[in-house]
């Protein structure tokens, strides 16, 4: 059986591939130090406990596993909180990569598998951003990840190391058989915590900004289900075992939904309201980000099939409802 390293493989996104690799019959091999992950959200493989800034824990499970590829997810990935620490942001997401990715090489694991985000793109206003769009990153989450694409194409001309980089756009709801779901400690995005309000776990959930040059004020996101964005990835590992060349894609459904058309869906899946109230806008958000790009779709052969809002909402309001993990 063949290994995939998963950083991050305990979080949201990780977990949800961890899945989707077992079920394309690789053993995916958990690295996560627990600090955002959920030690239960590890179902489909081993576990390593580590940190990406600890060199010779890396090593000793490369030299354990020998994966034939690293997918890489673990990241500090708050926009408002990383223009509050930048520091924690360049130290974790940059310093921690280039270990990996210095530990890949040495290992001779040759195949890459990189979560970056349109977040890197910056706010271009009216823009549709494809993968040729220029980068322009306005926080110093976005600018980070450019950093680690910008150390991938390096290592690439001087190792080989071949890589697929994807940028996400929102990514949001849940696995639908209940397995693994979102949940963040503290939450910040949002469709969970305006899940919470519905349901009176928390206060009414406060819109970032209500004066955006947007038809109703509030920022637009390109939203795509976590499941269709982790179906991708394991396209983009085949696309490197077929020996193709590294390739950037943008993972989105070219659709952008603002923030107030997300709680008129949340009311209509859930049949209740959203308590709200507006506030002022948070640092570093974009106006609007949505993907304008076919080439997953063309390249990659990815179809993604539950990424509708009104679906993403139903299987997150689900695993809302009856999934949890413990610390
Ligand atoms: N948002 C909001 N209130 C919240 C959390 C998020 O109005 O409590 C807005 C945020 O300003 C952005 C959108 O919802 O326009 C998506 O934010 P999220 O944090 O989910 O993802 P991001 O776009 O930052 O990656």
């Amino acid at each position: 059986m063949q290994h995939v390293l998963v950083t991050g493989g305990a979080g949201y996104i990780g977990s949800h591939a961890c899945k989707a690799l077992a079920q394309a019959g690789y053993v995916p091999v958990t690295f996560d130090n627990l600090v955002t992950g959920w030690q239960d959200a590890v179902k489909f493989g081993p576990f390593e406990k580590g940190d990406l800034l600890d060199r010779a824990r890396l090593d000793a499970v490369f030299a354990r596993y020998q994966p034939v590829a690293v997918m890489h997810f673990a990241a500090l990935s708050q926009v408002g909180e990383s223009m509050a620490e930048p520091g924690r942001y360049w130290r974790n997401n940059v310093t921690g990569s280039l270990n990996l990715i210095e530990a890949a090489v040495a290992a001779g694991c040759e195949q890459f598998v990189f979560s970056s985000t349109c977040a890197t793109y910056g706010d271009q206003d009216n823009v549709v951003l494809d993968e040729t769009s220029e980068q322009h990153p306005i926080n110093a989450y976005g600018a980070s990840k450019r950093a680690i694409e910008d150390i991938l194409r390096d290592f690439e001309a001087a190792h080989g190391l071949r890589h697929v980089i994807f940028r996400y756009f929102n990514v949001a709801g849940a696995d639908p058989d209940g397995e693994v779901g979102e949940f963040h400690q503290p939450e910040t995005h949002l469709v969970p915590l305006m899940l919470d309000a519905i349901e009176g776990k928390r206060d009414a959930l406060t819109i970032h900004g209500t004066d955006y040059d947007t038809p109703d004020g509030t920022c637009i996101r390109d939203y795509v289900h976590v499941c269709d964005l982790v179906d991708a990835h394991v396209l983009g590992l085949k696309w490197l075992e077929g020996g193709k060349g590294s390739r950037v894609f943008n993972l989105g459904t070219g659709s952008g939904f603002s923030v107030r058309e997300v709680l008129d869906h949340s009311r209509e899946v859930t049949n209740k309201s959203v308590p709200c109230v507006d506030g002022p806008r948070r640092p570093g958000d974009c106006t609007k980000l949505v993907s304008g790009s076919q080439r997953a779709e063309d390249d990659l052969g990815w179809r993604p099939q539950r990424s509708n809002l009104r679906q993403m909402i139903t299987d997150a309001w689900r695993w809302h409802q009856n999934g949890h993990y413990d610390r």
